[in-house]
């Protein structure tokens, strides 16, 4: 195919796309037949996304419910740290993996099943997390643990923003979820030891917790950097908490920096407990599929230095599942899953929160980033939450067009970096 011609349909397949993502393509049969016949021809995107995009169910909630799991409530309650607060061992996150999918109806379900503990930030759903979070709790906020981050609707708070700037931040959660105070906010997803210690931010906490609005100060990271933004919050006293990429690949290290924390009393959190989620796409029997969030979470929280983690569900039967590995521990066939699955992803897809490839690209390509956010479109069915996410960034993978790919070769574990680049933004890119 001469390249006016590849460049001509891949035009269309992107309108497609678009249009599908903007709910243009609705439920009616017609359009929808006309879509499948525009995605038809275009195979390579298809094999991509195409299995994703037509996933009805959330994808990472096991294929077949099991009679036990029905009504499941949580059964174990930790300490957070110095809060003195004992929260959900397995509690509600919202965030972009929910691809606004969370409803106040399944969050106040959440709180009926025990759960007392919930993560939200402004800029999940574009403020769609807090507002849903907000009305789940309203009569029963007094039970209730909430986290908030340092943000806006739209984003991240700039280095250099002011007190007044990150006051205001607190004050707009606060009215989004129709709350006088909230119980921690996060300096989110940290990624310098600079923004974390940054004055400005540490001024506005004071201020907010002395009227009241806040109580404790916590750090969530999972960035390349996160051992250093965790062992620099730990040294400096401030915080109450912190929000941890924890999950059973995790490098070694990581237990010893949480094991750190909780000797100075810092509560520890873990999310992106899922390694990726990728197992639906493995071919494994039904058991081993089903079995792996359960091990997963049980290996987390076989740490007793973590107080609790929190997972992005949007139904009721996700509850169901995940809420029966409250309080349990992992058992010789967990361990197995959770070993097979890393020797089957381990090459192939990217450890979320790595970076250690970083420094091998000449562009400044966040390829961590870039992986993650199509993580979120193929591993959690989170297509435009994903596309959204990956459009913020400064720079995107179509600089891997016609690139050497010094990277090629970067990856410790062997993931195929420029392969995966360039996947990632034939999937997430909107031109
Ligand atoms: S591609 Fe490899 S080195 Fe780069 S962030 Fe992912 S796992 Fe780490
Ligand atoms: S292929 Fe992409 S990620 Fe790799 S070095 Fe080139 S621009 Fe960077």
């Amino acid at each position: 195919m001469d390249r006016a011609r590849r460049s001509e349909r891949g035009a269309a397949h992107r309108g497609a796309r678009r249009r599908f993502l903007l709910g243009a393509a609705g439920a009616a049969g017609g359009v929808v037949a006309a879509l499948a016949a525009a995605i038809a021809p275009n195979r390579r995107w298809y094999s991509v996304s195409g299995r994703n995009i037509f996933l009805v169910r959330p994808p990472y909630r096991a294929d077949e419910s099991r009679a036990a799991w029905t009504g499941s409530r949580v059964a174990e309650y930790r300490r957070l740290g110095r809060t003195d607060f004992r929260i959900s061992d397995i509690s509600l996150g919202s965030g972009s993996s929910t691809g606004g999918r969370q409803t106040p109806e399944v969050a106040r379900e959440a709180i009926e099943r025990g759960i007392n503990y919930f993560d939200t930030a402004p800029d999940y759903s574009e403020s769609g997390s807090e507002k849903r979070l907000g009305e789940a709790m309203k009569d029963v906020r007094e039970r209730m643990f909430v986290a908030t981050k340092f943000c806006m609707p739209n984003g991240h708070l700039p280095p250099g923003s002011s007190v007044q700037q990150y006051v205001a931040a607190v004050e707009g959660s606060l009215r989004r979820l129709q709350t006088d105070r909230v119980e921690l906010v996060h300096i989110h997803s940290c990624d310098s030891v600079e923004r974390l210690l940054d004055e400005n931010a540490h001024e506005a906490f004071d201020r907010l917790k002395q009227a009241g609005k806040v109580r404790f100060l916590g750090v969530s990271t999972h960035t390349p950097n996160l051992e250093a933004v965790a062992n620099a919050a730990i040294d400096s006293g401030r915080f109450d908490v912190m929000m941890l990429a924890y999950h059973f690949g995790a490098w070694p290290g990581l237990a010893d920096v949480i094991a750190r924390a909780a000797a100075h009393d810092i509560g520890i959190v873990a999310m992106k407990t899922l390694r990726g989620a990728h197992h639906r796409g493995l071919l494994w029997s039904r058991e081993e599929r089903d079995s792996f969030t359960q091990a997963s979470f049980k290996w987390v929280l076989s740490n007793p230095n973590v107080s609790g983690l929190v997972i992005s569900l949007w139904e009721r039967a996700q509850l169901d599942e995940f809420l029966y590995a409250s309080g349990r521990r992992p058992e010789p066939s967990d361990h197995a899953v959770l070993r097979r699955y890393e020797e089957e992803v381990a090459a192939r897809e990217c450890r979320p929160h790595c970076g250690a490839c970083l420094a091998s690209c000449p562009e400044g390509l966040p390829i961590h980033d870039v992986l993650r956010h199509r993580m979120y479109f193929e591993g959690y069915g989170a297509e435009k939450e994903a596309m959204r996410l990956y459009a913020r960034l400064d720079v995107r993978a179509d600089v891997c067009t016609g690139c050497s790919a010094p990277c090629a070769s970067a990856c410790p574990y062997g993931v195929p970096i420029p392969e995966r680049t360039r996947e990632a933004h034939a999937l997430l890119g909107w031109t």
